[in-house]
């Protein structure tokens, strides 16, 4: 157990700008090791175009934090999360509604409960305010946890702060439809492969069906790119250049997939497999899933299906899926600036910026990917800025677990070509030789990596512990 230096007598307070996903977990974190701690938030006197209230913890797009599923490597993430006391999945776990073997939570609720844990910290203060100035105080450790979404000023602030650039690139939503608009005798509920429980329901497509589809997506009208949202390339010069948009491959939109082959949506978000007809006792050609949003049931997620397109346009192709002829959309599909940093140039393993080490970058501005990575992300820049306002040195996560494994690639990828990343088996070292051919099989070989990943994160928890108050 690592004493907390006399220094903290005088510790450091800490500023957290952002009450995303990331900005909460590292307040809380923070605060309860004893830090005092400011979280500002712009939201609501100044809100994205993706956010659509003032709430912590908004979940601006699905409803997911992906797999529970047993040595998976997001349930790996997640259970060294919860070892370390992650206030937000807590708040995720009490606020899960069900989604087979994912993590899926009622948003509103989730947001409620992070607020309350916030509001119930005393060490905490919020401040409704945007942030536009980096200005290094020698007693302030400063968060930055300002998202994929950060104020232009502030991003212009990090800009000529890092002196190497940050760059944007597309993302895209997914639609929502009112659940009381959707056919019920066209689709059906069903688990691929009958595995857990059948929480997603299916929209059954023939081969007519789709290839009329297909037809009308890869003709339909798309959203006018504005200058202002063009990709920055960083690096180059510090003037932004003006690219074509690039998308993030694990979030293409579906217009950008049915473009590359007319098979490409069916072995993508339309895959059939597995998801047996009850009235046929065969699978569709391909299917479209929706993911249950809440606990009331009563508005679904067409699930993979974010797209550029018009809204009309969405409205008159997406009512072409078997079961959404009438569908009442509650939100259409959209695409978004993404803001992140060129972290293998700019950041340490602590998450402090090489240039100014008082300043740590979290969340998906530091070049992770995903709610569940981000709010990791936050944990980690919790426990470190704590252990700088204490007085002692932060001691980066094992590269041997998973939130080791993410830090590692957002600092040590390929700067050039760096793009955020979301938590797989690639990123954890592999077996040794040895190991690896005594394991059965590729299940057996994650069984092992997830086992020796929880006791590295166990030993790095008791090795770095400052004492939580
Ligand atoms: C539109 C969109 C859809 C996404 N969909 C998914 C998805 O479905 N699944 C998934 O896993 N991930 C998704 N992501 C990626 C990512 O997981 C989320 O963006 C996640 O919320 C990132 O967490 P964060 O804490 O880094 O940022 P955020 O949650 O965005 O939090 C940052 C906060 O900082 C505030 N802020 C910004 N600038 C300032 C300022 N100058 N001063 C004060 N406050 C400021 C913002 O208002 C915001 O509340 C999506 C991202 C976007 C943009």
């Amino acid at each position: 157990m690592r004493e907390a230096s006399p220094a903290s007598l005088s510790m450091k307070k800490i500023h957290i700008i952002g009450g995303g996903l990331a900005g909460p977990e590292a307040a809380l974190q923070a605060a309860s090791l004893g830090c005092q701690v400011t979280l500002s938030e712009m939201r609501p006197l100044r809100s994205t175009e993706a956010h659509q209230t003032g709430d912590f913890a908004e979940l601006v797009c699905s409803n997911s934090l992906k797999s529970e599923s047993e040595n998976t490597a997001p349930w790996l993430l997640k259970q060294e999360m919860r070892r370390a006391g992650s206030f937000l999945l807590q708040a995720a776990d009490a606020s899960a509604v069900p989604a087979g073997h994912a993590l899926a939570v009622d948003r509103l609720q989730f947001s409620r409960r992070v607020a309350d844990l916030i509001a119930s910290q005393p060490r905490i203060e919020v401040r409704r305010e945007e942030v536009t100035s980096l200005r290094q105080e020698d007693e302030v450790i400063t968060v930055l946890a300002s998202g994929p979404l950060t104020s232009s000023p502030l991003a212009d602030e990090l800009q000529s702060l890092t002196g190497a650039g940050h760059l944007a690139f597309y993302d895209s939503i997914s639609p929502i439809v009112d659940a009381a608009s959707i056919d019920m005798e066209k689709v059906y509920f069903a688990a691929r492969w009958n595995k857990g429980s059948a929480d997603y329901l299916n929209c059954p497509f023939t081969k007519e069906e789709y290839d009329a589809f297909l037809d009308a997506l890869t003709n339909a009208k798309r959203v006018e790119t504005h200058d202002s949202d063009k990709t920055w390339e960083p690096s180059s010069s510090d003037s932004p250049s003006l690219t074509p948009p690039a998308y993030f491959e694990g979030c293409l939109p579906i217009e950008e997939l049915a473009r590359r082959g007319r098979d490409t949506l069916r072995f993508g978000p339309m895959k059939p497999a597995g998801l047996t007809h009850p009235k046929t006792g065969r699978w569709p050609y391909a299917v479209v899933q929706l993911r249950q949003e809440n606990l009331r049931a009563d508005s679904y997620n067409l699930v993979g299906f974010q797209n550029h397109l018009r809204f009309g346009e969405q409205a008159r192709v997406l009512r072409m899926i078997p079961g959404l002829e009438h569908a009442v959309f509650l939100r259409y599909g959209q695409i978004h600036r993404n803001t992140y940093i060129q972290a293998p140039a700019l950041l340490q393993e602590t998450l402090q910026l090489r240039s100014h080490p008082g300043i740590l970058i979290a969340g998906q501005l530091s070049g992770v990917e995903g709610y569940t990575e981000s709010i990791a992300s936050g944990l980690l820049a919790g426990r470190f800025a704590a252990a700088l306002a204490h007085g002692t040195r932060p001691v980066p996560a094992p590269r041997l677990t998973a939130n080791g494994s993410l830090t590692h690639y957002i600092t040590h990828a390929e700067a050039k070509r760096f793009q955020p990343a979301n938590m797989t088996f690639d990123l954890l070292p592999p077996l040794e030789e040895e190991l690896r051919r005594r394991a059965r099989d590729k299940k057996e070989r994650h069984r092992i990596q997830c086992e020796r990943a929880l006791a590295a994160w166990e030993q790095w928890l008791a090795a770095t512990a400052l004492h939580p108050r």
